[in-house]
């Protein structure tokens, strides 16, 4: 299934402390005040606004068991490790996803960084990430909200691969989703990259009954969480 009605509305101040806290800018007040920051940043913002193409590819698949930290489906796919078990216990069924935000974006930042445009480039890539991350939370945010509530369905905790759940997984949600990625434009290679860059993959549990989780952030089961700056910017946004 497709998904294409995503609003990429960038927030000052969320996408600015997301850039401060993740290093990519020293301080919000800072480059508040600089002049070139002000207009390249306003620049950037409206070119991902007309660049981004977010698209998102999902399904559901009944799970048939849950044995050890693999979670088996009824169409005899495994997929587990890392919290995903622990996270989705109780669930009837698991939602697979992949969204991208295309490749415009991310090559109009990469023109910009290699010509003399660098710190345009910086500021897009950085909007970017953003953007993708953004796709990813209004989703689960619909799913939770809208699409399974009328059906009754409780959802879990979302978890996409890397930090807390190893990367590798992220092969099987390729191949679990089969076309329906290529469909979207997006690719896996075998060192499991992306392309285009600015995509991401996720997993989530639904069902009737409590699940082992369903309101914590994929950060509480991450074992980078004590220093980790982009932390407290999840928190607040419980995304
Ligand atoms: S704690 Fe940090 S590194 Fe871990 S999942 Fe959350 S944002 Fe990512």
């Amino acid at each position: 299934m497709k998904k294409t009605d995503f609003i990429i509305k960038p927030n000052d101040e969320d996408l600015l402390r997301t850039m401060e806290i993740t290093g990519s800018i020293k301080s919000v007040e800072r480059m508040k005040k600089n002049k070139k920051f002000r207009v390249d940043y306003e620049a950037a913002k409206k070119e991902l606004v007309e660049s981004a193409a977010p698209v998102l590819c999902w399904n559901r698949f009944p799970i048939k068991e849950i044995v050890g930290n693999q979670v088996v489906l009824k169409n005899g796919a495994k997929i587990g490790r890392g919290p995903v078990a622990k996270v989705v216990a109780g669930a009837q069924e698991l939602i697979l996803g992949v969204c991208t935000i295309g490749m415009k974006t991310e090559r109009k930042s990469e023109e910009y960084m290699k010509g003399a445009a660098m710190m345009k480039g910086f500021i897009l890539d950085a909007l970017a990430s953003w953007a993708v991350d953004s796709v990813r939370a209004q989703f689960y945010e619909w799913i939770k909200k809208e699409f399974f509530k009328k059906e009754g369905l409780r959802t879990s905790s979302m978890l996409w691969p890397g930090n807390s759940w190893p990367i590798e997984e992220q092969a099987e949600i390729f191949k679990i989703l089969g076309n329906e990625t290529g469909e979207i434009g997006v690719s896996l290679t075998a060192s499991m990259m992306m392309a285009p860059k600015k995509s991401l993959s996720f997993l989530l549990g639904a069902g009737k009954n409590p699940l082992g989780s369903e309101d914590s952030l994929q950060c509480e089961f991450c074992p980078d969480r004590p220093g980790c700056k982009a932390y407290k910017i999840r928190m607040n946004r419980h995304l």
